[in-house]
């Protein structure tokens, strides 16, 4: 039998060799892993919280958290463009964050206006051009693009994709429901070709000189010109020269929101407010040569290069709330 001090250092000993539980987040994202896993290593080693995730479309993963309900292991929301984050509130899936540093680290364009979702990076939809045969006076506005001029000179991206339902969406927005039909009608009466599957393919036929000019979102831009930096292609700013609502390159954001029945709402805003904070906003923008959403923060070398230009400022949250619309719109304007 252990004498009782005995027993009770044996005891003291038993208790130091449990395992301390560490606060955990659960993150369900939809960004590649490559992605964000190096920023919640980061995050881990500087605060010792368990960050647990797990990456999905944003389909399957908002279709879970849904059946899921007040059941769901996850603490926070993470995906790309603000359709989606909309989507996401709209289907009761986020609760409100009330937080000064968000506030302060995200411009109010790009979160949503009840606190669901924050951007934490920014994706311009601009203009990307082939420099042989176009000379950047001959651009302007994404309206121009349906003008005559460049009949025969278009290549789009498919209707079908999430970044130009939020731009069409965006136009809604601006100029109403029947001037942006037109304009659509006209981008469509100046395709050269049926709409491509991705961005990148569409710059490719921009390359190869099947059409003149496009739309896509920079970071393909980049990636592109980082694997071929020959190749005869330039961004364009459009909308730079306007002063109404019109003004401005369409921007997109990634995001997050905290979960309705998240276990750890605390710990969720924590490592929400630290995506926003500088050191987490290079890594978080730089690794997909995306624009970091804090105006604080200088973009990557290779997205500076392109040159600074004016945001448009209507709230992102349109790009979801008039979305059911345009792709109405797009239907109706023979937009494939
Ligand atoms: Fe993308």
């Amino acid at each position: 039998m252990l004498k009782p001090n005995t027993f009770l250092a044996a005891l003291a000993l038993t208790f130091a060799s449990l395992p301390v539980l560490a606060e955990e987040v659960v993150v369900y994202s939809a960004r590649n892993e490559q992605l964000i896993k190096p920023l919640f290593d980061t995050y881990a080693r500087e605060s010792g919280v368990k960050i647990t995730f797990i990456t999905d479309k944003e389909g399957p993963l908002m279709a879970r958290l849904k059946a899921e309900g007040k059941n769901t292991p996850a603490d926070m929301l993470l995906t790309v463009d603000a359709g989606n984050l909309w989507q996401a509130s709209e289907e009761g899936l986020l609760r409100p964050v009330q937080s000064g540093t968000l506030q302060a680290n995200v411009p109010a364009h790009l979160r949503d206006p009840g606190s669901e979702w924050f951007g934490l990076s920014v994706r311009a939809r601009t203009v990307v051009y082939n420099t042989a045969r176009v000379k950047p006076s001959e651009l302007s506005t994404y309206e121009d693009l349906a003008s005559p001029k460049w009949k025969g000179r278009l290549c789009l991206r498919t209707s079908k994709k999430v970044y130009n339902q939020s731009l069409v969406a965006m136009m809604i927005y601006e100029y109403g429901e029947d001037k942006t039909e037109n304009i659509v009608r006209g981008w469509v009466g100046n395709l050269v070709t049926a709409p491509f599957p991705d961005d990148t393919k569409a710059m490719q036929a921009v390359a190869a000189g099947q059409c003149d000019v496009t739309l896509v979102n920079t970071y393909y831009f980049g990636r592109m010109m980082e694997k071929s930096p020959n190749l005869p292609l330039a961004i364009f700013w459009p909308n730079q020269n306007l002063t109404n609502k019109t003004a401005g390159v369409h921007v997109n954001i990634s995001g997050a929101g905290v979960t309705r029945y998240a276990k750890n709402p605390g710990g969720a805003q924590r490592l929400l407010e630290w995506l926003s904070s500088d050191k987490a906003q290079s890594l978080f923008a730089d690794v997909n040569l995306e624009y970091p959403v804090n105006p604080a923060v200088a973009p990557d070398k290779t997205v500076a290069a392109w040159g600074s230009f004016k945001q448009n400022l209507i709230n992102v949250k349109e790009a979801g709330s008039l979305q059911a619309q345009a792709v109405k719109l797009m239907d109706r304007a023979g937009y494939k």
